[in-house]
């Protein structure tokens, strides 16, 4: 792989594992970014998310055990629990959330992996802003030019870079990024970053 290669595949693996989609052309140092995201407040929005249909709780991504009493991560985890063997449910992470109420709390985890398991009856997407609370989703769509360079001098501004709504100046030998939006920005090309930050992409 050549340093390009490396340095794109790198970017993209970060871009991801914030929630942000990639399409690519044939050309390796460009990216197409989506983001889909709270309208008022640019965060993230999970498709995948699921709130407790009974008191809007969101989804914690654990497990609990009825017999133990204990919460264990679901990350990995087998869906039994590792000290009784008692099938582990994902239920709501809120105490009083009537669903913990002891007269239903086993009804209404008794289906599939529990009340917030993906795919059961009663958990929804999301339906609201984690941050703001807004209403309004939509996808923030973003074409970007990975240059890699090996000075703080060779931050130069090309024609070619006008098709592009983000620059992001790579330094190689520093993994130290800068990202522009125009020729008027590229005076700022002593503010390399040591990670990418996505408020300057989105
Ligand atoms: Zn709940
Ligand atoms: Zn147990
Ligand atoms: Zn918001």
């Amino acid at each position: 792989m050549t340093d390009l290669e490396t340095r794109v595949k790198s970017i993209s693996y970060k871009l991801i594992s914030e929630g942000v989609d990639i399409y690519k052309n044939n050309q390796l140092d460009e990216l197409t970014l989506v983001k889909h995201a709270c309208s008022s407040c640019k965060k993230a929005w999970y498709m995948n998310l699921t709130e407790c249909f009974f008191c809007g709780c969101i989804n914690s991504y654990l497990y609990y055990c009825f017999k133990c009493k204990v919460y264990s991560s679901t990350t990995g985890g087998k869906s039994q629990c590792g000290t009784c063997e008692e099938p582990r449910k994902k239920i709501c992470f809120n105490e009083k959330c009537v669903s913990n109420n002891s007269n239903y709390q086993k009804e209404l985890n008794r289906p599939k992996n529990g009340l917030m398991d993906r795919g059961s009856p009663s958990s929804v997407s999301q339906t609201h802003c984690l941050s703001c609370g807004s209403e309004y989703n939509e996808y923030l769509t973003r074409a970007v030019k990975i240059v890699n360079i090996n000075n703080t001098k060779d931050v130069k501004f090309e024609n070619s870079f006008l098709f592009f709504d983000r620059i992001i100046f790579v330094k190689n030998d520093e993994n130290k990024y800068l990202i522009i939006k125009n020729k008027m920005e590229i005076k700022a090309s002593n503010k390399f970053e040591n990670k990418i930050n996505l408020n300057k992409i989105f």
